[in-house]
């Protein structure tokens, strides 16, 4: 058995850092908003290259109140990649803003900055890339779209904690960086956490009041806030886990280069596309197959995990079906959800298990 990622084994490795996080914690007696949060706001801040870390509830608010605390409503238009993570756009439609979206450069899966230059009105507020996969979008173009046209741009690093783009980290490459600490994530939290990254002194501040029912003193709202603060003991947890990002990732990085040297050259797998300029921390590693039932059927024999990121893209589903959109309208989204497929990885996968599948996949394809 292989499984598609092993949480637990990263709790195990990391036990002794992470067990006297939860008990100081517990012991301090002061469970929102102290010390933990501000320390880790700090620390991450400092391994992103920004000025400001926010601690948030969650990656999808994270998204929601940078795009509140620039203004975005009702009116404005978002674009956002039509391959991702529904999160994205939920993002837009939970401030009332419209998502508009623009298909992907095939190789990469990432924003096209082509398409985005087409798909910029009078009406867009802001482009939020999304480095899916683990990959940086193609950052340089967009920042430069952004400035010409007065649009803000917003990363969602979800899935990128560490990667870089030219050198530089994820998270400090654009106006803000939106990040989830969901347990799955190359940096996880156990239970829900997010936060954002910024150099702007302004939005971090804005962020502080909004995440805390639009409070800076308590009793006194300054506008309709919400709730989204990190807890102390999920900031302890991501405190113990933060030093080890690198080393995890670095895992990461050879497990996918074993992948990319044995499964070279099968027909009907098409193996992920990394730009010289990209150095992707592998939240995923995901092939495109042109029959993938037969291969999802003999990993299920095999029982090697897999799983479909993502196997409805975010224009044809349900809860979007107010936009009018169809199938047929973003070709390159549907053609990755009807292809693509997610392979083990991890940070305590090992290279004779990434072989195991890798010779399964051959002999299916
Ligand atoms: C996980 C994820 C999110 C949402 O994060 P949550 O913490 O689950 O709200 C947003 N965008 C992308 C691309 C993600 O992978």
């Amino acid at each position: 058995m292989i499984p598609f990622l092993d949480l637990r084994a990263v709790y195990l490795e990391l036990k002794p850092e992470i067990d006297a996080a939860m008990a100081r914690v517990a012991d301090s007696g002061w469970y929102i908003l102290g010390k933990e949060v501000a320390a880790f706001e700090e620390e991450f801040a400092s391994y992103c290259g920004v000025k400001h870390c926010v601690g948030l509830g969650n990656g999808l608010e994270a998204l929601e109140l940078v795009l509140r605390a620039w203004d975005i409503g009702p009116g404005d238009e978002v674009i956002v990649p039509s391959s991702t993570y529904i999160a994205t756009w939920l993002a837009a439609t939970a401030c009332g803003a419209k998502p508009v979206p623009v298909e992907p450069d095939i190789r990469t899966a990432n924003l096209d900055p082509e398409r985005v230059a087409q798909a910029i009105t009078p009406r867009t507020k802001a482009i939020v890339p999304v480095h899916l996969y683990g990959q940086t979008s193609d950052m340089d173009p967009l920042m430069a779209l952004g400035r010409r046209h007065g649009v803000k741009v917003l990363e969602d690093v979800a899935q990128a904690q560490g990667a870089r783009y030219k050198g530089r980290r994820a998270g400090c490459l654009a106006d803000a960086g939106a990040f989830s600490f969901f347990p799955s994530k190359n940096l996880g939290a156990m239970g829900d956490a997010g936060a954002v990254t910024t150099d702007d002194d302004r939005l971090a501040d804005r962020l502080r009041t909004l995440r805390n029912y639009g409070s800076k003193v308590k009793y006194v709202n300054l506008e309709t806030g919400v709730n989204s603060r990190l807890d102390e003991m999920q900031a302890a947890i991501l405190r113990a886990k933060l030093p080890s990002l690198d080393t995890f990732n670095e895992r990461r990085r050879a497990l996918a280069a074993r992948y990319l040297e044995k499964m070279r050259g099968i027909a009907g797998v098409e193996l992920p596309y990394v730009p010289q300029w990209a150095e992707p921390i592998w939240h995923l590693f995901t092939v495109r197959c042109a029959d993938r039932k037969r291969i999802t059927d003999a990993l299920d024999a095999a029982k090697i995990g897999w799983l479909i990121h993502y196997p409805i893209p975010p224009h044809l589903q349900e809860a979007y079906r107010g936009l009018g959109m169809k199938k047929g309208d973003f070709p390159l989204a549907e053609r990755i959800a009807e292809t693509t497929l997610s392979l083990p990885i991890g940070p305590h996968a090992t290279l004779d298990q990434i072989d195991r599948v890798a010779n399964v996949v051959r002999s299916a394809a």
